[in-house]
């Protein structure tokens, strides 16, 4: 039966008090801060629907992503929304509409990138307060921004809320943070202009004052303003602000918006992955804001605990209940809270997948959420799916993430299924990988799915059931899907094909990272990780060895540590973190020879060897696909799989080797598909820019 209102705990009932924005009133405390989507301005349609689902899910207020005011702020191939004109106004409202139809506010938040931002679609030059290098790397310098910068500014920045405003946003950001332009006027060290928008606190201020009040002239009738400021200065400790002249800044402008929403200098830390950051870490930065503005307040802490949301309001650290990730793995958290399912709650692990997609310029994915993203494309929404479309038994072999999503998300459409799994533990590799240094909050993907698997009677779990061709044959189901994961290989691949790195002759101790996680550790050290995956594993591995107390030495042919948790925003914390466990690196070398006591690795530009004296080597290269049952099934009916008595499918790292998302995805989208007949040529609609008719018989080249 579902659930209602009645059925919430009255302790968190202070959540869903209706909160004022200047004009503006939010249904209740959940805020939807601006996150970006790796959508924007390139694929309007799966951004408004995705936005869609999120209203309907019950949050209070939902933002954009960093929206750019005029041409000289261009962020790609990251693609940042835009409102450059009406075309932009026409693609937001697809957005606004749909979230004022659920009863939620929409918020823009204007972005002008200054230093960095290259403009490299644009070609515009750009600028900042000093010509400064651009902050991201591209090898383009900023122009020194004169008076009649600084007007133009103004006026774009005027014009983008006016559009904002027509596009039917309530609420409309001017952004001072992040190392933005905004954010160097703020800053004493790189705002060193000498006029009346440099020097003195109140001449740093002066631009974003003059925002805020035109903001609040030109649309402040209709929408409310909001403003995103640091509460530091600088970054420091974890936990310890540098206020630095913040405090006093604020105090200038604390009760100029309608509302601040509040994040800190450290993105690293604001945006945290959940190895090195836990729930509610900004705390500590905001200390003093609530008691310097009577304007409301809104901050993030990748809350997913109703009572911590709570305990922050009761405490007077935020009015609202600031969200990003926890709205991407779970849309439908308020409404879960609201309606007291607390045990539906779909947790975000703070893997930061999420956040990929916008660095490798892609739309959003999440690890948590198999929806995210699919919402216009597929049709795929995170709390509803298609009924059953017969009454088939399904087999489902292996109980990792992927296994563990095609049992959920089937058993929710009604169909009789039968999850089997050769351990005792489900989960597979996440239950495994939450054992290792900084991951416990992966087991959160099993977790979810476990507990909605015990209130589904249609769905058959059976533990200690290592099933083989017979055993599926035997079961009678009518489709079966093999999900039997992968496992670490101990060789690496050299671009060409697998090779072992074990010198002729010698059978050296080569572990790999399923031996660290079945708990065996090197006989002795110092002990070579050679890290060739390029994302977490690595890293992880390493920290786990040198925990064990050897001397870890971590090689790699990347010329950087991790270089895919480039992506999740990661790396620079994987990178100090294992120097201070006293973590040595051998960047931009491959591991070509190991016997025992030496490794030899080649430079990966000149093919000079250096050997290494080395007990023990982990390889953390590529996976193998557990595909052995897959293979044989196929065997027993020579590889024709017309000759079955059931459908027979791969799923997640079986099928193909990857990250935890894919995996989840994989499994979602079988239970998706299921007794339906995809277009294997035209699977997806296409979000694009669309030329629109073109006259009869025109030929387009
Ligand atoms: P994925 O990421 O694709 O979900 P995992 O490696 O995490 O894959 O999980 C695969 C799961 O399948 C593991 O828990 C493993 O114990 C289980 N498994 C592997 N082979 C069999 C089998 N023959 N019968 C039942 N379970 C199996
Ligand atoms: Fe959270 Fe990971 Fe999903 Fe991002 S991708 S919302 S960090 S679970």
């Amino acid at each position: 039966m579902p659930r209602d209102t009645t059925d919430r705990d009255p302790h968190y009932n202070i959540l869903f008090e209706p909160m004022q924005i200047g004009p503006v009133t939010a249904r209740n405390r959940f805020y939807q801060v601006p996150h970006c989507t790796g959508m924007g301005h390139l694929r309007p349609r799966t951004l408004a629907e995705m936005r869609r689902v999120k209203a309907q899910g019950g949050w209070g207020v939902i933002c954009t992503e960093y929206n750019s005011i005029h041409p000289s702020s261009d962020d790609l191939p990251t693609p940042s929304a835009s409102l450059w004109n009406k075309s932009d106004i026409r693609a937001h409202r697809l957005m606004t509409d749909m979230v004022h139809e659920h009863g939620a506010l929409a918020g823009a938040e204007l972005w002008y990138g200054g230093h960095r931002s290259a403009n490299l679609m644009t070609r515009q030059v750009a600028m900042d307060i000093q010509s400064v290098p651009n902050a991201v790397g591209h090898p383009y310098q900023t122009r020194a921004m004169d008076k009649t910068d600084i007007r133009n500014l103004r006026r774009w920045h005027r014009k983008a809320a006016v559009r904002a405003r027509d596009a039917g946003f309530d609420i409309v950001y001017v952004y001072a943070t992040h190392g933005y332009l905004l954010a160097n006027f703020l800053n004493p060290k790189v705002n060193t202009r000498s006029d009346e928008y440099g020097g003195s606190l109140e001449n740093r201020t002066r631009l974003i004052r003059e925002l805020i009040e035109e903001t609040k002239d030109a649309v402040g009738d209709r929408c409310g303003v909001a403003v995103r400021f640091a509460a530091d200065e600088q970054i420091g400790e974890d936990g310890v602000p540098i206020h630095g002249e913040r405090r006093d800044m604020f105090e200038m402008m604390a009760d100029l918006p309608d509302i601040w929403d509040i994040n800190i200098a450290d993105y690293s830390l604001e945006m945290g992955v959940s190895r090195f950051i836990k729930e509610g870490a900004l705390e500590p930065y905001m200390d003093f804001v609530k008691g310097v503005t009577s304007k409301p307040v809104v901050t993030v802490g990748r809350f997913t605990s109703p009572d911590t949301m709570v305990s922050q309001i009761k405490r007077g650290i935020t009015d609202f209940i600031g969200a990003a990730r926890p709205s991407i793995a779970d849309p439908y958290l308020p409404k879960k809270i609201e309606t007291g399912d607390l045990g539906a709650i779909r947790e975000c692990i703070g893997c930061n997948i999420c956040y990929s997609g916008d660095s490798s310029g892609t739309p959003i994915r999440c690890t948590q959420n198999p929806t995210m993203g699919e919402e216009w494309r597929k049709g795929w929404h995170p709390e509803e799916i298609e009924p059953a479309a017969s009454e088939a038994t399904v087999l489902i072999v292996g109980a990792g993430p992927s296994g563990l999503e095609a049992a959920r998300a089937l058993g929710k459409r009604g169909y009789s299924v039968m999850l089997a799994e050769a351990t005792r533990d489900i989960g597979g590799r996440v239950t495994r990988e939450a054992t290792l240094p900084g991951m416990s909050e992966y087991i959160r993907v099993r977790d979810y799915r476990e507990q909605q698997l015990q209130e589904m009677v249609n769905v058959e779990v059976f533990r200690e059931s290592k099933l083989g061709v017979q055993d599926v044959m035997g079961v009678g189901a009518q489709h079966v899907a093999i999900a039997t994961g992968a496992s670490w290989r101990k060789d690496r691949y050299d671009g060409k094909g697998y090779v072992s790195v074990a010198a002729k002759g010698t059978d050296p101790v080569i572990l790999t990272p399923d031996d660290i996680m079945n708990g065996v550790m090197p006989p002795e050290g110092p002990v070579l990780v050679y890290d060739e995956d390029g994302y977490y594993m690595g890293g992880v591995v390493a920290e786990a060895v040198r925990a064990a107390g050897y001397e870890v030495i971590m090689a790699m042919p990347s010329e950087t540590v991790s270089p895919w948790a480039g992506y999740t925003s990661e790396r620079w914390r994987v990178r100090t973190h294992l120097m201070e466990l006293g973590i040595g690196f051998e960047l931009a070398h491959s591991l070509s020879e190991f016997d025992g006591e030496t490794a030899t690795l080649t430079c990966e530009f000149t093919e000079v060897e250096k050997t290494l004296k080395i007990a023990s080597v982990v390889m953390v290269t590529q996976r193998k696909p557990n595909d052995q049952l897959y293979q044989d099934i196929l065997a027993s009916v020579d590889g024709d799989a017309t000759r079955l008595p059931f459908t027979l499918t791969r799923i997640g790292d079986c099928e193909a080797p990857a990250i935890v998302a894919a995996a989840v995805y994989a499994g979602h989208r079988y239970a998706r598909e299921l007794d339906t007949v995809p277009d294997i040529d035209e699977p997806l609609k296409h979000d694009r820019v669309d030329v629109g008719q073109t006259p009869e018989g025109a030929h387009l080249t």
